[in-house]
């Protein structure tokens, strides 16, 4: 059933849901059970590597230097070195896009995660420094600026340390929002490359200067094999993983038609696009093979399930990368990468289903209506948009509903100044619960601009619902 509701009228309370959906409900728990425990064994892996990275220190002696002030001082620069270098090797593993960490956490959170250990990773790796300039000068009766000018000119290895320093430095700092903000997409990807360098010339002095990771040490294998997990994983899923995904579906743009205000979907085909059936919700990264076009990389929700045979992203341009998408050609050829996120089903705990997109953020909620399990009645969506024009797949979104048998609510209108702050103003004073009477035995899934998309989330949560039922998507970086 379809419902259109643009006034300030009270939703009408959607059919009762229809028995049956107790199967759906133990799958999902299961599979939530599932999902849990699997993130319990990789915050435990993650943890244990922190622990280990001190424990190799410890085991090698490390343990009988804090006896006094001066080897104590060093000791405490060795181990900050240590977990701070083992910090930046989870933070690579994090960003690596390893399918058993995205389908656990999802990458939002993967790359959350990363971010925040940017900085944690950083002060450690500082500290490393000025406690074993402090350290050695005491051992070697020098203040420790005339210390580290000692290390400079007599260690091989050590100006190359101190290059990783500064490139570790400048790919925090550029990291953090306030900077972030300012500079393009483009700018911050290059110089978040910095960190491959930085990880690569701090790797000299680990094994050339101090005895912990010396030829013979069993410590040496240990931090060997760790980096070079770290540089398998790497290569696997962000170089080989998407050339042979773009060589294996071979995509090919073969239509793009106008999606409303400033908006295209593009279609495309390729081989064995069955293999691609559920990925519906979950995003890819797009580079369309054509001149001005293939050195940019974009994220794209698909915007309908592949099971048809085709696949179909719908862009909004945002920026002159998404501009230039409006007139691709059929016929260019695409490379891609994906899928990522956990913005589907493999996310869902309850039987109830409410998808709640604002403007183009209605992509991937379209993929998934289209595919989800529910019984009728069991599901709701909620298009809301500032002008009808930005409604975006408003009519099939529609169809869609009445085909499956779920709600539909348009919300039109600007921003509520009082009340709910991601209702439009003829709504104000109502909340989601009002339009999901069974919102509590549900799971919702958001999608929007960022301060929208958490009024609704703060919205969902004061009605009881609890985290594992909240899914967002976030559209910028
Ligand atoms: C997971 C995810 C799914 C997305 N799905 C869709 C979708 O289905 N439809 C749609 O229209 N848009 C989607 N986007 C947004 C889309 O990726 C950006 O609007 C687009 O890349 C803008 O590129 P630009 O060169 O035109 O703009 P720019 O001028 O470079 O940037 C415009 C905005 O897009 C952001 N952006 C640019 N490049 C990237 C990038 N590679 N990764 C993340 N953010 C970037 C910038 O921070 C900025 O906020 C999605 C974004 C993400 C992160």
């Amino acid at each position: 059933m379809t419902t259109a509701f643009r006034s300030a009228e009270r939703p009408a309370p959607p059919p009762r849901p229809r028995p049956g959906s107790n199967g759906l409900a133990r799958e999902l728990r299961q599979r939530g059970r599932r999902r849990l425990l699997r993130e319990d064994f990789l915050t435990t892996l993650a943890w244990a590597s922190a622990a280990a990275s001190v424990a190799l220190y410890l085991a090698d002696g490390g343990a009988a230097q804090f006896n006094n002030f001066t080897t104590a001082t060093t000791s405490v620069g060795i181990i900050t070195g240590l977990i701070g270098t083992d910090l930046v090797l989870v933070m690579l593993l994090l960003a690596a896009r390893i399918p058993l960490i995205d389908g656990t956490i999802g990458h939002d959170r993967a790359m959350e995660i990363h971010g925040k250990l940017g900085k944690p990773a950083l002060y450690l790796i500082l500290a490393h420094m000025v406690f074993l300039l402090i350290g050695y000068g005491l051992t070697d009766r020098l203040n420790p600026i005339a210390e580290g000018v000692s290390m400079w000119n007599s260690l091989p290895d050590m100006w190359i340390a101190f290059i990783s320093m500064v490139l570790f430095i400048l790919v925090v700092v550029t990291s953090l929002v306030a900077v972030r903000k300012r500079y393009p997409y483009k700018f911050w990807y290059v110089v978040h490359l910095l960190t491959y360098a930085a990880v690569l010339t701090a790797l000299p002095h680990q094994f050339s200067e101090g005895q912990l990771f010396s030829p013979g040490q069993w410590q040496r294998w240990y931090w060997i094999v760790f980096y070079l997990v770290v540089l398998a994983a790497l290569l696997r899923y962000r170089v080989w993983a998407p050339v042979a995904l773009t060589f294996r579906h071979q995509l090919s743009v073969t239509r793009v038609v106008s999606a409303g205000d400033g908006a295209v979907s593009i279609e495309l085909t390729g081989l064995r696009l069955e293999e691609l059936a559920g990925a519906g919700g979950r995003f890819f990264i797009w580079r369309f093979l054509a001149p001005r076009l293939w050195w940019h990389h974009h994220p794209f929700s698909l915007s309908a399930d592949p099971a048809a045979g085709r696949l179909r992203i719908t862009v909004r341009n945002l920026g002159k990368g998404s501009a230039a998408l409006t007139s691709v050609k059929p016929g260019t050829k695409v490379a891609v990468s994906g899928p990522y996120g956990l913005f589907g089903h493999a996310a869902r705990t309850r039987p109830g289903l409410v998808l709640v997109g604002s403007g183009i953020g209605i992509t991937p909620l379209r993929a998934i209506l289209e595919r989800a399990e529910f019984e009728p009645g069991e599901a709701t969506v909620i298009l809301r948009a500032s002008t009808p024009e930005t409604l975006y797949l408003r009519d099939e979104i529609a169809e869609l509903c009445r085909q499956r048998g779920a709600t539909m609510y348009e919300l039109v209108g600007q921003r509520a100044r009082h009340g709910n702050p991601w209702l439009p103003r003829h709504q104000t004073g109502l909340a989601l619960s009002n339009y999901v009477p069974n919102l509590r035995a549900s799971d919702v899934y958001v999608c929007g601009p960022k301060k929208w998309a958490d009024a609704v989330l703060e919205d969902a949560k004061s009605a009881g619902l609890s985290d594992e039922q909240l899914h967002h998507e976030r559209f910028d970086w």
